[in-house]
């Protein structure tokens, strides 16, 4: 099965949250499934640089008259081979891939992920004559109007090729002025309820969901609770119409990459009951950020988008009471200005107890999971969440609102799920300060029980995640379609 996967981040070369996580592992578990897998990426600088023997396929002329230039190569140690779109007056910026440095989104970001969907129908018509997909699956909205070019310039002629739509967070939806629609090539008929139009504008995401043959999304709670007004965020009418279609396969986890037993970027290797090198990536992490150097009392960790999302105001709101009970907070993350300076001033009046690092660190992350005992996901919505997991993996028990991804992973430390072997970490129903601090005092009262702590953390550092799962799940689903 030729499958063209299209996104527009991909670790480890672009990575801005858990999309490219994804769009980094699901390649090399597809093709361990039998799956011819390429990629096609926007012409980010990283991406660009990230292609090996980069080969001119093909220049184009966009839509709206530009000319840009169609690379193929392969992405070296990820083993997969791609298409990036090099277009440096749209991708080669410095920063963040969707924000100019003032956190403003780019005024022609419509053409620049356009562009993407556009190339990909392209390939899906034929354009590289060696290689043509059979499914297009595209992630997010940044890949969204793959959909709708696909859908509307369908060829009788040729071989129908199916699109698969992921949503990995239906929040972010692409949103632009109705009055691109012609620019962007895009028929009038498009721009209606029936089509890619929301509220009087144009929606990349809604296009995803309406032209896409099948829609996946990355939980199957979240794909329950994106069908609702609550959590559809205007579209949940639509994925109740298009139930038939959609479905949740949860995503896994790189363990390659997030595994203790071979990381490099921590401090020491461990694994479950060999737990000595924990110990040691603690004492390392509490020296490097002058906290107090204590083995006695449970290590809170963030990793983080610092985003209204994240629900983290419950754990700044929770600091005077975590700190009273002796534990240690050590978070790392970036985002609204006014959360990351309420941790950075908390921090500043308790140094022994709270370790706060504004920014983005892929190091960082993986010391911080491997030295902590609890990883807080207290979210709001959740669709997945991949730190819970790599918080399983790495011995630090997640603490999670049940919700979305997290209600599909977490499973709390009740006595009865504890004696079955089922618990692993720590979860609230009710999304209020009582809620997560009762949470946080049942993390507390199972540290002090150390044999059973330790029980727990053995059982979630065995949990198979890998990507094996989710990737034959996948398969299933373009099998559907071919078929
Ligand atoms: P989301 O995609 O909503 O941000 P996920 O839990 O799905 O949330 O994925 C987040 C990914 O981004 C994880 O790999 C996490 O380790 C990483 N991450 C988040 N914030 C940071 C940060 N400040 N520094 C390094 N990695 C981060």
């Amino acid at each position: 099965m030729k499958i063209l996967q299209v996104s527009a981040e991909l670790f480890p070369l672009l990575k801005t949250g858990g999309l490219a996580d994804v769009a980094g592992a699901l390649p090399a578990a597809l093709q361990s499934e039998g799956c011819d897998v390429r990629v096609l990426l926007p012409g980010f600088t990283p991406l660009l640089d990230g292609l090996h023997k980069p080969a001119c396929l093909s220049d184009l002329v966009t839509p709206w008259g530009d000319t840009v230039h169609l690379l193929y190569g392969d992405l070296g140690a990820l083993g997969v081979k791609a298409y990036v779109i090099d277009a440096p007056g749209l991708y080669a910026r410095p920063g963040n891939p969707y924000e100019d440095a003032h956190r403003h989104p780019y005024g022609d970001n419509h053409r620049r992920f356009a562009l993407l969907g556009w190339v990909a129908s392209l390939l899906a018509h034929g354009l590289d004559p060696h290689w043509r997909p059979q499914i297009v699956h595209s992630h997010d909205w940044h890949a969204g109007l793959a959909c709708a070019y696909l859908a509307l310039s369908r060829d009788r002629r040729m071989p129908r090729v199916g699109s698969v739509y992921t949503v990995h967070n239906l929040a972010y939806q692409g949103l632009f002025s109705a009055h691109h629609l012609a620019e962007l090539g895009l028929p009038p008929v498009a721009m209606s309820l029936h089509g890619l139009e929301y509220h009087g504008q144009m929606s990349f995401m809604k296009a995803g969901l309406y032209y896409s043959d099948r829609i996946t999304t990355v939980s199957p709670t979240y794909a329950k609770e994106i069908q609702t007004p609550e959590q559809g965020c205007g579209l949940d009418g639509l994925l109740r119409e298009r139930g038939s279609v959609l479905s949740g396969i949860l995503n896994g986890v790189d363990e390659a990459v997030w595994n203790p037993a071979v990381d490099k970027l921590i401090q020491s290797r461990y694994e479950a009951g060999k737990m000595a090198g924990k110990a040691q990536c603690r004492s390392a992490l509490q020296n490097a950020f002058g906290l107090e150097a204590q083995s006695t009392r449970p290590v809170f960790g963030v990793v983080s988008r610092l985003t209204e999302q994240k629900g983290l105001h419950l754990v700044l709101a929770a600091l005077d009471s975590l700190v009273a009970q002796g534990g240690q907070l050590v978070l790392l993350g970036s985002g609204e200005a006014w959360m990351e300076q309420a941790f950075r001033a908390y921090a500043e009046n308790h140094p022994e107890s709270v370790a706060v690092n504004v920014g983005y660190d892929e190091s960082l992350a993986h010391r911080i999971f491997a030295a902590s005992d609890v990883t807080l996901v207290p979210s709001r919505f959740e669709p997945c969440g991949l730190t819970q997991m790599y918080g399983f993996k790495y011995g630090s028990l997640p603490l999670a609102h049940r919700v979305g991804g997290l209600a599909d992973t977490v499973v709390d430390c009740t006595l009865e799920d504890m004696a079955t072997k089922q618990a692993n970490g720590f979860i609230f129903d009710d999304f209020s300060q009582n809620g997560f601090e009762r949470a946080m005092r049942r993390a507390f009262a199972l540290y002090a029980r150390r044999k059973d702590w330790a029980d727990v953390v053995s059982h979630a550092m065995r949990l198979s995640m890998g990507w094996q799962r989710s990737a034959s799940a996948y398969v299933a689903l373009y099998r559907q379609l071919i078929a």
